[in-house]
């Protein structure tokens, strides 16, 4: 195991007057956000671009993957403001592309489906050429939870498989690697104009062949974009850092999955599941 890290995982620290700006503001609208949730190293930099990633649904997530710094636990009610409170937060931080992503709710009926169907509505109602992505859980399979989603038509939607199958056990004990490709099979069925997208993490103790397989997966169920970064542990009681994939490896990766068809490809070792999601949307819809 690797314990140091290297320095291409060091960040720059260029907008940070911006961070307490949008904490204060996150904090008065009762928003929460991957960004401070998932320690992501490169809050300060999007909080100075004042792009965020929002988080619904609450911060307890009802699933114990390894990787993640959620909170798990005893869930808390639904906001019945979060729809509202995510548009105006949309409006203050004059967004031209938003994700929204959630902790898993298993404990709700949709799965919280509905929930994220308001949030989109309302961040159209406030205006249609804002890009919505959103970053959803895979409702249990559930066919119709997912079907509110793409009725209420984001742009993105994106769902990570985040590790090889081989490593879910240890990763995303509650989760399903066929269930999570089936999600974005159907999406493209139920509505072909909406561009999904899906993410792994480097680093877990994957083989290069696996990830190579995992890529071809993704490809086989129309997945339209991909993310792919390095693993960092949140702490030592997360599984641990197993490798720090040097970036040639990274850049690799990306000119395979564009020869295999993506049609676009985020591979280094900071790329997060939404980072710069913005430039994806210049590329893809405008
Ligand atoms: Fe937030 Fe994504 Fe930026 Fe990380 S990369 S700070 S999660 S918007
Ligand atoms: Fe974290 Fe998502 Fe796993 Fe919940 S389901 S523990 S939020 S990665």
């Amino acid at each position: 195991m690797h314990t140091r890290k290297p320095d291409w995982l060091k960040v720059r620290l260029r907008g940070a007057e911006k961070l307490t700006e949008v904490k204060e503001m996150l904090k008065r609208l009762s928003l929460h956000t991957v960004c401070e949730e998932a320690n992501c190293p490169n809050i300060i930099e999007c909080f100075g671009r004042k792009t965020a990633t929002f988080m619904i649904l609450g911060r307890i997530c009802t699933r114990n993957c390894t990787f993640c710094n959620v909170t798990k636990g005893h869930v808390q009610a639904v906001d019945p403001e979060e729809p509202s409170h995510v548009a105006q937060a949309v409006k203050e931080l004059n967004l031209k592309h938003v994700v929204i992503t959630s902790v898993t709710r298993d404990d709700l009926p949709d799965g919280g489906a509905g929930h994220f169907a308001r949030v989109i509505e309302q961040i159209k109602e406030l205006n249609k050429k804002i890009v919505i992505e959103v970053l959803i859980p895979d409702f249990q399979g559930e066919y119709e939870a997912l079907a509110k989603v793409v009725r209420a038509k984001p742009e993105i939607i994106n769902h990570n498989v985040e590790t090889v199958p081989r490593l879910y056990p240890a990763v995303r004990p509650k989760a399903l690697y066929q269930r999570s490709l089936e999600l974005l099979k159907n999406v493209k069925e139920m509505d072909d104009s909406i561009l999904t997208k899906s993410g792994i993490m480097l680093g877990l103790g994957e083989e290069e062949q696996e990830v190579i397989h995992v890529l071809h997966d993704l490809r086989e169920v129309d997945c339209d974009l991909v993310t792919i970064g390095q693993y960092l542990a949140p702490s030592s009681k997360h599984h641990p850092v197993v490798e720090y994939i040097h970036p040639e490896i990274f850049e690799r990766y990306k000119e395979l999955g564009m020869e295999m068809g993506f049609k676009y490809v985020a591979s280094s070792p900071l790329v997060r599941s939404s980072y710069h999601a913005e430039q994806v949307s210049e590329l893809m819809i405008r």
